[in-house]
């Protein structure tokens, strides 16, 4: 994918995101992958649904601007390291969403629920301890919590999602909260019985066999 298609996408994200109400005024952060050793990142204090391509900032993974004309998100060492440490996320999106930043608050993590989040997703959302949130230490605890997961909880914060592209990794941030909602309301109703655990990866099996790339690529319009 050329950079130009790659800043383009990041943008949409941050307008999906938006509409979505994953995200509010100036918060949050998304970045992808961009060749080896690079990534591009949505600026610092900017808000995510007026982003132009030529806003997002190329960047090596040792924090070095390569191209932009603005300082990155604050967030930058959290992403750079989780692109340092797997392999396999080419996009990271970083969200207050409601739902999940009251159960984030809470240090409380998401069970899976519904097939769909097991499928999708496929594990339970697990809170990071609490860390100042932009410091080395704040973005090894999100990088250990994550381990091979999807998505984490930061505690008294919000939300990070990975994923193999933006896509996917937006599909993660959306259902984390849709989850989260449906705990929540589960638990108002006073019970939220998690999915057991054998049929959870049953159905990721099966999503992952049947499904893979293709179906995440398709359900989403970037
Ligand atoms: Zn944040």
């Amino acid at each position: 994918m050329s950079e130009q298609e790659l800043r383009r996408k990041i943008v949409a994200v941050g307008k999906k995101a938006f509409d979505y109400k994953l995200l509010s005024g100036t918060w949050g952060n998304i970045s992808a992958r961009f060749g080896k050793g690079r990534m591009l990142i949505t600026p610092s204090g900017f808000e995510k649904a007026a982003l132009k391509p030529s806003d997002i900032i190329l960047m090596d993974l040792e924090g070095n601007i390569l191209k932009g004309k603005w300082k990155p998100s604050s967030e930058m060492p959290m992403h750079s390291l989780i692109y340092k440490t797997r392999e396999d996320v080419n996009a990271i999106i970083h969200t207050h969403s409601y739902y999940a930043i009251a159960l984030a608050v809470a240090g409380q993590e998401i069970p899976v629920l519904t097939s769909e989040f097991a499928s999708a997703v496929g594990h339970n959302v697990p809170v990071t301890r609490y860390v100042t949130s932009g410091t080395r230490e704040f973005a090894e605890e999100v990088v250990r919590t994550l381990g091979e997961g999807k998505a984490v909880l930061l505690r008294n914060h919000g939300v990070v999602a990975v994923g193999d592209s933006l896509e996917d990794a937006f599909q993660t941030a959306l259902l984390v909260e849709d989850e989260a909602r449906t705990f929540i309301l589960a638990s108002s109703l006073g019970y939220a019985k998690p999915l057991d655990l054998n049929e959870v990866k049953k159905l990721r099996e099966a999503y992952l066999k049947s499904y893979g790339q293709e179906k995440r690529r398709l359900n989403l319009r970037l």
